[in-house]
């Protein structure tokens, strides 16, 4: 083994313009695997670190953290992988260790090293990339947005290789957490009425989930027509503009109200909407991460109404659980991952996928190596 260089794209702090630059990617260290990339999505998130509107310490980070490839080396100790696997990368991780990970309660860890993990520090406390000869981090742990990374081995979840790598890499963010949304924290059931309010890469997830749930009546809401076309290939029964009455809209549909909102974009404002629109005994879901510091506003008598208000980090997944399942409801021809990559790139063209974020008429644009 030995160092490889490797073409990312850079973000020196956050709220600066990225720059795509050659990197070195050390070897794995203990329990640690390299990762020749095959293709990594671009993802919101991406966006909002470069905004500087995602909570991270000011230095430099390999952006892209949606990626599957193939393992180029292992580190030592490392079992269950080896070289020529194919692998989805996976973000949070549980530490295993914890009190909520020995209760089975893995996906609610929140241990210093499932954190450490997630902001792309080493079990050792460093990290495996260099960029102009200093330490840079892979975004939350992995990232892909560069030819090579290397990772935690927890955060590579082998796959069979007869699966598109390229489709499956958005296994690893926006498709696990609108799975998650809909299968581990809201537990959508059949003959359920759903809104999704905000249908992009994340929303058209948790559509086709609550397809895959059961849910007899999925109600799209967005202001781009584009996509509320698109949450109508995926399962949306019902679209609803954005800027109409969405109380009123909803009310001719189903007068009682949903069984289950979802909020899918991340504002205050409209997650007092989804709540309002939830039946007696409802649950309202906040799958969009609000800004640093947001506050709710709503009236309390709402939530005293038998109504559940949850939160959903990342769709409070188990990695190696819920792409296993992904792969079987893949298999099984409920899953569309194709349907979601609206464009493919080459890293050189990372930039105007990232202009593209929010406003795009597809789910996500693709960048393959
Ligand atoms: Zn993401
Ligand atoms: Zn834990």
């Amino acid at each position: 083994m030995s160092t490889v260089t490797a073409r990312a794209l850079v973000l020196e702090a956050p709220a600066t313009e990225p720059v795509l630059a050659e990197i070195d990617v050390l070897d794995p260290g203990p329990g640690e695997v390299r990762i020749k990339v095959s293709a990594s999505g671009v993802c919101g998130t991406d966006g909002h670190a470069i905004e500087g509107t995602h909570p991270m310490p000011v230095r430099p980070v390999v952006l892209g953290h949606e990626g599957a490839g193939v393992v180029e080396s292992v580190g030592a100790g490392v079992t269950g992988l080896a070289p020529g696997d194919h692998v989805v990368c996976a973000l949070a991780v549980p530490c295993g260790t914890c009190r909520q990970c020995r209760r089975g309660l893995a996906e609610h860890c929140n241990s210093p090293a499932r954190r450490q993990a997630m902001s792309g520090v080493m079990a050792d406390g460093g990290s495996r990339l260099r960029y102009k000869g200093e330490p840079a981090y892979p975004f939350f742990g992995v990232g892909t947005l560069a030819e090579y990374t290397t990772v935690r081995r927890e955060q590579a979840v082998r796959v069979d290789p007869a699966l598109p790598l390229d489709e499956f890499c958005l296994a690893g963010c926006g498709v696990i957490t609108g799975y998650g949304a809909v299968l581990n924290v809201a537990r959508v059931g059949p003959g359920d009425t759903v809104v999704v309010v905000g249908a992009g890469g994340v929303g058209v997830n948790v559509i086709q989930a609550a397809r895959t749930a059961g849910a007899s009546t999925i109600v799209a809401v967005d202001g781009v027509p584009e996509k509320l076309d698109l949450a109508r290939k995926f399962g949306a029964t019902h679209v609803v503009e954005a800027s109409s009455d969405v109380a009123k809209e909803l009310g001719a549909i189903e007068p009682d109200g949903a069984d289950v909102v979802f909020e899918v974009v991340g504002k205050p404002e409209l997650l007092t909407m989804c709540l309002g629109l939830t039946r007696v005994g409802g649950t309202c879901v906040m799958v969009g991460i609000p800004p640093m510091g947001a506050r709710l506003s709503f009236d309390a008598f709402t939530v005293s109404a038998n109504r559940r208000l949850l939160g959903c980090r990342g769709g409070a997944v188990v990695p190696e659980r819920d792409i296993e399942r992904l792969v079987a409801l893949y298999r099984a021809g409920s899953l569309n991952l194709a349907g979601l990559i609206g464009q493919r790139i080459g890293l050189d063209d990372v930039f105007t996928a990232l202009d593209a974020l929010g406003r795009s008429s597809f789910a996500r644009s693709l960048v393959v190596f």
